[in-house]
């Protein structure tokens, strides 16, 4: 099964995706944390180049293309080899990261990203996809609070820029409505935790 988290900054998917994988091997489940853009050396070294903040002259077809390219090399060297180990894999951001950021809130195109996107993907995606919802308000907020994080170019854009990402994604998020499960990310850790991993073992057993 390959499960993708999406959502905005500080929405908490890092958190809760590291402790559904602890609570899936505690019991037994092979089940593999991993993020986009990264996971691998190649597409780890991609990510430093895209979230560089002085690579402000960044354009943003070559930022979609550098995320298609990491996504690619991602998948042929980790993604798919553990699927078909028959492992659960597990990842942080996927292709709609790409069409909400890119495709619309960087105004490319949502077909258009898709399309490049098919190019580096082929057919793999995602079993389940889920969405936490949180305001990109306090989304930003909770950036803010957490100093341990990094803080990258993309982070710098404001307010403005995450809300067009809010949008971006409830367009996705409809367009793909069978297997996008969207989670109320404006809660304590532990209710988010529950209700994620509930929702996936629910899954696992169809
Ligand atoms: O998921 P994470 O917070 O590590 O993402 C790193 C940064 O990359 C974030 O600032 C996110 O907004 C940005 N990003 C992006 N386009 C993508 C994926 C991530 O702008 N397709
Ligand atoms: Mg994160």
């Amino acid at each position: 099964l390959f499960i993708t988290f999406e959502g905005p900054e500080g929405a908490g998917k890092t958190t809760v995706l590291q402790e559904i994988v602890k609570k899936l091997k505690s019991e037994e489940i092979p089940a593999q944390y991993t993020r986009e853009p990264g996971g691998i050396k190649i597409a780890e070294e991609i990510r430093q180049v895209i979230l560089n903040k002085e690579n402000t002259e960044m354009d943003s077809r070559t930022e979609a293309l550098l995320y298609a390219a990491a996504r690619r090399q991602h998948l042929i060297e980790k993604v798919i080899p553990l699927l078909e180990k028959g492992e659960i894999v597990l990842c942080d951001r996927f292709v709609d990261s790409s069409l909400a950021y890119q495709g619309y809130a960087r105004g490319l195109g949502i077909d258009e990203v898709f399309s490049i996107n098919q190019f580096a993907i082929h057919d793999v995606m995602p079993d389940l996809t889920f969405y936490f919802d949180l305001s990109p308000e306090k989304g930003l907020e909770r950036i803010g609070k957490n100093n341990s994080r990094e803080v990258n170019r993309l982070d710098l854009e404001g307010l403005h820029f995450h809300k067009k990402v809010q949008q971006g994604y409830k367009i996705i998020n409809d367009r793909f409505k069978n297997r996008v499960k969207i989670i109320d990310a404006d809660r304590a850790l532990e209710n988010v935790i529950d209700e994620v991993y509930s929702v996936l073992k629910s899954f696992m057993k169809r």
